[in-house]
């Protein structure tokens, strides 16, 4: 089997930050771990408990890595990808594989305590308990990994002997930080500040079995040896797989053995069976998956939501790329019309529908004309009450342009053309000629007026008059 040592930018204390790009940390620098391509999740969670010193049984530490979505050459954008299972965490380890521009990898901790009796205690530390040294809890880490290395059938196959870091810490903690954000010493301080002591013989009482919580990974395979916090959260989770690929289920309960079984309704190879563990929760114990049958019809407004984050990150995706990426996810195909309604939905899910973008045009107009010098003049068609108006016009120019013209031939050109769409009108354009004939931008107009009135051209020309030009002996061309 292949292994190799992959970077591992962890960040925490810190919040998760959206940029154009996609999520980013901010407020704490980085601690770099090398990780086996091929580790456990609960190998890794292991790991990551010792290296914020969050004691395990404690505290849980939620993972989500910075996924790249969107690999196109010198272009990444990335995607929140929650770490809740191997299948998710080999998901996020494989990607320097399949980019080899991407050689290092981040993922953002999220701690938090099991109960309110912990974080209790943590604030009632003992100055003595918080200023134990690290170097002593790292050396009982490393032998305390030894044995976790020796117990693991996997890294027991791959042969390698135990190293002395091989826990994946790059270097001491003092040279970890790669800081690309904020202040390391001031990072570290505080990161230290808020650690609670690590105490010798980490509780036992939570196994290395990972227990799932509501941030369940839906896209992943479901498998055995799966937990949950207990039957509503299985159910949940089956659910939201089926959901997610247009499946249908049957559920059956056998209160006596305290088992649950699901299988396809279509009657295909799919079966889960979990039981009972010796708390509340359940265990997968036999699976088949995923589905052989065929998806449900998909609804564009299911799609719609499974495509949003996509298009808010990169609105320029095309309906075959959107396509593809749900072929790969989910594995069925949907048709170009049904996915075309699905992105116009998620559009307007992420940047508010025609009327909302229409009503803001106002503030758009004003705000340019503040910043960019941009010439305004509005019309507006008057209601008996002056309080009430409706947009008839709108006229601008922008100061470039103005300072331009003095330059150009004594000519104006006017063409129009016609808008359709929701809101009928038409968009009136005036240029110039420049010096070498080449058309030069000189004035716009939008107006309700389908049919342009004479008192209409009156209203544009007296504009470009009184803002764009008072030049004498103008040749004016009109379409
Ligand atoms: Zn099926």
């Amino acid at each position: 089997m292949d292994t190799r040592k992959i970077p591992l930018f962890c960040y925490w204390n810190g919040c998760i930050k959206d940029g154009p790009d996609g999520p980013f940390y901010e407020g704490s620098s980085p601690r770099g771990i090398r990780v086996d391509s091929k580790i456990e999740l609960s190998n890794l969670l292991d790991d990551l408990h010792r290296l914020t010193g969050f004691e395990k049984g404690k505290f849980q530490i939620d993972l989500i890595g910075r996924y790249p979505s969107i690999v196109q050459q010198q272009m990444v954008k990335y995607v929140r990808l929650p770490i809740v299972d191997d299948c998710s965490l080999e998901m996020m380890l494989e990607v320097p594989c399949y980019h080899p521009s991407i050689n290092s990898l981040e993922v953002y901790l999220e701690i938090k305590p099991f109960s309110d009796e912990v974080t209790v205690s943590i604030s009632h530390q003992s100055p003595l308990e918080s200023n134990v040294p690290r170097k002593r809890y790292r050396q009982e880490d490393a032998s305390s990994v030894n044995a976790d290395v020796n117990v693991s059938g996997r890294n027991t196959k791959l042969g390698s002997p135990p190293e002395d870091n091989h826990n994946g810490w790059i270097e001491d903690e003092e040279s970890t930080d790669v800081g690309n954000s904020g202040d390391n010493g001031v990072a570290q301080k505080d990161s230290k500040m808020k650690k609670p002591t690590l105490t010798e013989g980490v509780s036992d009482s939570v196994s290395k079995q990972l227990i799932f919580s509501s941030s369940w990974l839906d896209e992943s395979e479901l498998h055995v040896g799966m937990i949950f916090r207990g039957k509503d959260e299985l159910a949940k989770a089956v659910k939201l797989y089926s959901n997610r690929r247009q499946r249908e289920y049957n559920v059956f309960e056998i209160p006596i053995t305290g088992t649950f079984q699901s299988g396809c309704k279509n009657y295909c190879r799919w079966f889960l069976k979990a039981a009972k563990t010796n708390g509340n929760g359940f265990k997968i114990t036999e699976y088949t998956g995923p589905h052989a049958c065929k998806p449900a019809d998909v609804g564009s407004d299911f799609l719609a939501g499974e495509i949003e984050c996509l298009v808010k990150v990169q609105p320029s995706l095309s309906i075959v790329e959107l396509n593809n990426w749900v072929k790969e996810a989910f594995g069925y195909t949907v048709s170009y019309a049904n996915m075309w309604k699905a992105k116009k939905e998620a559009i307007s899910a992420i940047l508010g529908d025609l009327d909302k973008s229409f009503s803001v045009l106002p503030k758009f107009m004003a705000a340019l004309g503040s910043s960019n010098k941009m010439l305004l003049e509005w019309q507006y068609d008057l209601f008996p009450d002056p309080k009430n108006a409706s947009f008839r016009s709108v006229f601008w120019a922008f100061q470039q342009s103005v300072e331009g013209f003095p330059h150009c031939r004594p000519l104006i050109l006017v063409d129009t053309v016609d808008l359709s769409g929701k809101y009928p009108g038409k968009l009136l354009v005036a240029a110039g000629l420049d010096a070498e004939n080449s058309l030069f931008p000189l004035a716009f107009a939008i107006t309700t007026q389908e049919d342009l009135s004479a008192d209409t051209w009156r209203w544009f020309f007296s504009c470009i008059r009184k803002k764009v030009t008072q030049r004498e002996g103008i040749c004016l061309i009109l379409s």
